[in-house]
């Protein structure tokens, strides 16, 4: 049985172990929760405490953590994974975390003759459940041919990409949620100025869906409350998705925007639009919230 490290288990890494439990890895497990461990370990693993011990042994380590900073002080340092390692053990990180910390991580697992690929994740806690993430990776052509095998376990294998090299999961995942945000306020605005006109925001969505402002948040994530089955507008704005990692995203992007010398204004402005809504108290709300603020008869 091939045997995984699994360090954070939290909202997302928590049912992505668990796909690996169900495809047939052995998992040795390491999180800094003690109910986030448990939960894992009840469905199979084994517990580590720490996640050097957890990655101790193990074909592979793969990491799902809040931030840049808490992957670097697991993997990075004397006290971190990367100088436990035997030569050649493929290191996987999933989080959503900075490119300039993702490239730093790539050298220092290059330092100790590791292969590691940034692999960040399309899809939320559903997507996790359901075994249906999409993973964009970055770095070296041979680390992708492995890491696909065990990032199928995990998701949709024609969704795990080869984004380049070094990094550039991490680039494709910022501009992408990106992407969204804009396209979400957009949705917003365009269904606010409708029904502020006497149009039935499910047939404007139908209409604009037939049309060129057809997009992901009208086809699948209907911002208007009541229009689409499912989507959280109907149940009170629950994420979903939320804000607070919303704005975190648009962090990321508009940080790596400024990097490359990019005036990206409308992911700033974004930025801004969830910033206020984190403000306002919203952070826990799902991103589409952003409906509300901007239509009167919502209010
Ligand atoms: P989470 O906060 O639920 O889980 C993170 C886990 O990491 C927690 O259980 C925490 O205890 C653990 N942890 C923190 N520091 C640790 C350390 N040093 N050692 C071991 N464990 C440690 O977060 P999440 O929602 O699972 O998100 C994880 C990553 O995935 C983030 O980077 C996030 O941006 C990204 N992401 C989340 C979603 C989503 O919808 N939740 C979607 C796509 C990507």
């Amino acid at each position: 049985m091939p045997s995984i490290a699994f360090i954070g288990l939290g909202n997302m890494g928590g049912p992505m172990a668990k796909n690996l439990l169900n495809a047939g890895w052995s998992v040795s497990a390491f999180d800094l929760s003690e109910a986030a461990l448990a939960d894992v370990v009840a469905a199979g693993a084994t517990a580590a405490t720490s996640a050097v011990n957890a990655a101790s042994g193990a074909d592979v380590v793969f990491s799902m953590l809040p931030a840049g900073k808490h992957v670097k002080s697991v993997m990075m340092g004397d006290e971190g994974v990367f100088q436990t390692l035997p030569a050649g053990t493929l290191v996987l990180d999933a989080s959503t975390i900075d490119a300039a910390t993702a490239r730093e991580l790539h050298e220092a697992a290059r330092g100790a003759s590791l292969a590691f690929m940034d692999t960040p994740v399309s899809g939320g806690v559903a997507a996790a459940q359901a075994g249906t993430l999409a993973f964009m990776c970055g770095g070296t052509g041979e680390a992708f041919l492995r890491a696909k095998d065990v990032l199928k376990a995990m998701g949709n294998e024609e969704k795990i990409f080869h984004a380049g090299p070094d990094g550039a999961g991490q680039v494709a995942k910022a501009a992408n949620n990106m992407l969204l945000a804009i396209h979400m306020i957009g949705t917003c605005e365009a269904l606010a100025i409708g029904a502020a006109n006497g149009l039935d925001p499910a047939v404007q969505s139908e209409i604009m869906k037939a049309s060129s402002g057809n997009n992901w948040s009208l086809q699948v994530y209907n911002p208007w409350p009541g229009v689409m089955e499912g989507a959280p507008a109907g149940n009170d704005y629950k994420p979903g998705f939320m804000v607070d990692l919303m704005a975190k995203d648009l962090g990321l992007a508009n940080e790596l925007a400024e990097q490359s010398d990019i005036d990206a204004d409308f992911g700033k402005r974004a930025g801004d639009v969830y910033r206020s809504l984190q403000e306002q108290g919203l952070g826990r709300d799902d991103f589409s919230i952003v409906m509300k603020s901007l239509a009167k008869s919502l209010g």
